[in-house]
């Protein structure tokens, strides 16, 4: 199944992005070589956008598993669509390119298919990932995202990567961007927290009515890493209104939450490194949640954010 033959969206740059993603982030005291086995599993039974990041710290094994699945046959490079991100120490327009080539020097490949600024969250430049102060503080950095815009905007010209947009973006910052004087690429996409108890629904018609597309992370309730997420929060796929759908269309909570999002338009990320599951999350495209599913699943919003990181 190559991109052009599957399941995909058409960006605002007419490059084409599969509308389902395998995410690739997990806690620290998960072994990375999970994620390159987890990549290569994922990538056998069909998906081809694959949603990494510099931050993860794991994109030397993810992009083993790439090379490996290329070298053994069973897809191209023109085949898959890699994401990775710009983390937020590099947001000064002069490290931004560092950032990209530092995460490309470890996939062992010459492009990615799309890269984000991670968040509008500048932080202290330097190798530590989140830098703190005496009182454990996160140390922030003043930086213009226009200009780290700018400077994406040139790893694009440079063929770095195929795509740019970013992710963590409210309506208000996306609107600086695209107000931006001399905008030479406007974002393709907004990738950000969402699911049922926080769907987005007015962010998703404004990045809709500029034809940006939204990507959801933790559509499955997330990760739960205590670094980011309260473990008081509300399991997700333990919510009875799903699992009640799910019986009726003899699926799991997990694929009915991933089908919500692919029925409203939404591009969305599933992680698992777990094999059963990894299979189950792509078997998304042969069933379909009526509308009264979808408006029932709707009512279930309560702007419920379970990455108290982000905005
Ligand atoms: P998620 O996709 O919401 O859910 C992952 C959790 O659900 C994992 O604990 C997984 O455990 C479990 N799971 C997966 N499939 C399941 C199923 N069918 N039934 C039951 N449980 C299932 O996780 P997420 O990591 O928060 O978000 C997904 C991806 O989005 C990340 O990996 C990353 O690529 C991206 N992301 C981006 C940002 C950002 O700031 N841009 C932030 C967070 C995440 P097992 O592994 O054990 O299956």
């Amino acid at each position: 199944m190559d991109r052009k033959h599957s399941r995909s969206v058409n960006l605002n740059d007419g490059n084409l992005m599969p509308v389902l993603g395998f995410g690739t982030f997990a806690p620290d005291e998960i072994p990375k070589s999970k994620a390159n086995e987890a990549t290569k599993i994922a990538i056998d039974v069909g998906f081809r956008h694959i949603d990494a990041a510099y931050f993860y710290q794991n994109e030397e094994e993810v992009g083993q598993a790439l090379r490996d699945k290329m070298a053994d046959g069973t897809v191209k490079r023109e085949d898959l669509f890699y994401t990775t991100k710009i983390w937020s120490t590099f947001l000064r327009p002069e490290l931004v390119r560092q950032c990209l080539e530092r995460s490309l020097k470890k996939l062992g490949l010459d492009y990615v298919d799309l890269c984000l600024i991670h968040e509008p969250i500048a932080m202290k430049p330097g190798e530590e990932l989140v830098p703190k102060d005496a009182n454990g503080k996160i140390i922030l950095d003043v930086v213009d995202i226009c200009d780290t815009w700018e400077a994406l905007e040139k790893c694009k010209d440079l063929g770095l990567t195929k795509s740019i947009g970013v992710s963590n973006f409210n309506h208000k910052q996306l609107e600086l961007i695209l107000n931006k004087p001399g905008l030479k690429y406007k974002p393709v996409c907004n990738q950000v927290e969402c699911h049922p108890y926080l769907n987005q629904s007015k962010l998703l018609e404004f990045c809709k009515s500029k034809d940006i597309v939204l990507v959801a992370y933790s559509a499955l309730g997330s990760h739960r890493d205590p670094n980011w997420v309260s473990s008081d929060s509300p399991y997700l796929l333990e919510e009875p209104i799903l699992k009640t759908i799910a019986k009726k269309h003899n699926r799991s909570p997990g694929q009915v939450a991933l089908r919500y999002q692919l029925q409203r338009g939404v591009v969305v990320l599933a992680k698992s490194f777990n094999e059963k599951r990894i299979k189950e999350n792509f078997e998304v495209f042969d069933f379909e949640l009526t509308p009264e599913d979808m408006k029932v699943i709707d009512g279930l919003n309560r702007n419920f954010r379970y990455d108290s990181m982000s905005l």
